[in-house]
């Protein structure tokens, strides 16, 4: 009986070697093997033309070079392109590209659905499946760039998409080992060598894993999710902060290591009537006081039946104004893609709706 091949996205660069040297190919392989399938997309041994055709074959008797399906793509007026990606067990998963100015930033996800049951958060709403395998969360990257080329080569200069940030569906930190080897994969050579300076990690607020992040030598940049400034409110609108209450969270990112002139990212989804009076503006300068931090403001986007509003204007400009008042960098980040649903989830959630 043959055994089944394995799936050469799903191995370290070290795991291949191994299993290369079992095959008596030459050591250097792993590293041209990866750069075909992560820099310039390859999908098949067929597609690497400077190996030889006989170790290709057997190559393709080994192993497979197995891709997420994409199942379908959206595009909003505002340039914001959405992808619902299938697994091989039936699940789905969805990213978002979002350009803006000379960049364009992929936003992936870590797991299907999530556990931590955000109230603002359609993927929340709908409980946690499972997490995601390395392979799966860097493979959304190499199948968008694929899509993005359209047929023409492409390599680590010239590809399309310049930043990704995990902030997709799930909570990165959850599902740790998978997210730092998928972390690997993105920032090193061979694989995606995208700059750590262009990568960010986005956490509700796991406490422990942000210690654990800080000291796994992982460089990437952090983002927590902080969206209020008393315990009473997060808890309400984020579970997770009855485990970790904001003064412990703060504490994490302290202590967090961070590279000259990086600061941390504090997300702050606006709510109207909820966090967003000047006395909430006022303590969040206060509770930010010591970190290296900036700060961007997310007016909330409601989606049909959603029990929060989104601030007005004036709300959201008072609010900016007294950070900025206090040194604080704060920045007003529109939720984008409103008439494809790009907050995180919408997208398979309409899917699933229209399936059911
Ligand atoms: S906001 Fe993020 S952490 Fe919270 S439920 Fe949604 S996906 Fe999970």
């Amino acid at each position: 009986m043959t055994s089944p091949k394995i799936n050469i996205k799903a191995l370290t660069l070290v795991e291949l070697k191994a299993l290369l040297a079992e095959l008596g190919c030459k050591p250097f392989r792993a590293g041209q093997l990866f750069a075909w399938i992560y820099s310039k997309g390859a999908q098949s041994f067929d597609e690497m033309t400077d190996i030889a055709k006989s170790e290709r074959m057997l190559l393709g008797s080994r192993f497979s070079v197995a891709s997420l399906s994409l199942l379908r793509q959206e595009l909003s007026s505002d340039g914001t392109r959405k992808f619902l990606f299938g697994l091989e067990d039936g699940h789905t998963v969805e990213s978002v590209l979002i350009p803006e100015d000379d960049r364009r930033t992929l936003c992936i996800s870590s797991q299907v659905g999530c556990a931590q049951a955000c109230r603002f958060c359609i993927t929340g709403g709908g409980g946690f499946q499972r997490n995601l395998r390395a392979y799966e969360i860097a493979d959304q990257i190499v199948v968008v760039e694929k899509v993005l080329a359209g047929g023409r080569k492409y390599s680590p200069e010239t590809r399309s998409i310049t930043n990704i940030v995990l902030m997709g569906m799930g909570e990165p930190l959850a599902n740790f080992d998978e997210v730092v080897k998928a972390l690997a994969i993105i920032t090193n050579e061979p694989g995606l060598g995208f700059s750590t300076r262009r990568v960010t990690l986005s956490t509700a607020g796991l406490v422990p894993e942000i210690g654990k992040l800080g000291r796994s030598g992982v460089k990437v940049n952090l983002a927590v999710s902080l969206n209020a400034t008393t315990d009473e409110v997060r808890d309400r609108i984020m579970p997770v902060n009855k485990r970790y209450p904001i003064k412990e969270l703060l504490a994490a990112c302290r202590h967090f290591p961070l590279e000259p002139r990086r600061r941390i990212t504090f997300e702050y989804v606006m709510l109207s009537k909820v966090n967003d009076s000047p006395e909430d503006a006022l303590r969040l300068t206060r509770l930010l006081r010591g970190i290296k931090a900036k700060i961007n403001l997310i007016p909330y986007n409601p989606s049909p039946g959603s029990e929060f509003k989104r601030p007005a204007d004036a709300t959201v400009k008072r609010f900016q104004q007294i950070l900025q008042d206090n040194e604080y960098t704060a920045l007003v980040r529109e939720s984008r893609g409103r008439d494809i649903a790009a907050a995180c989830g919408q997208l398979r959630e309409r899917e699933a709706g229209a399936e059911k």
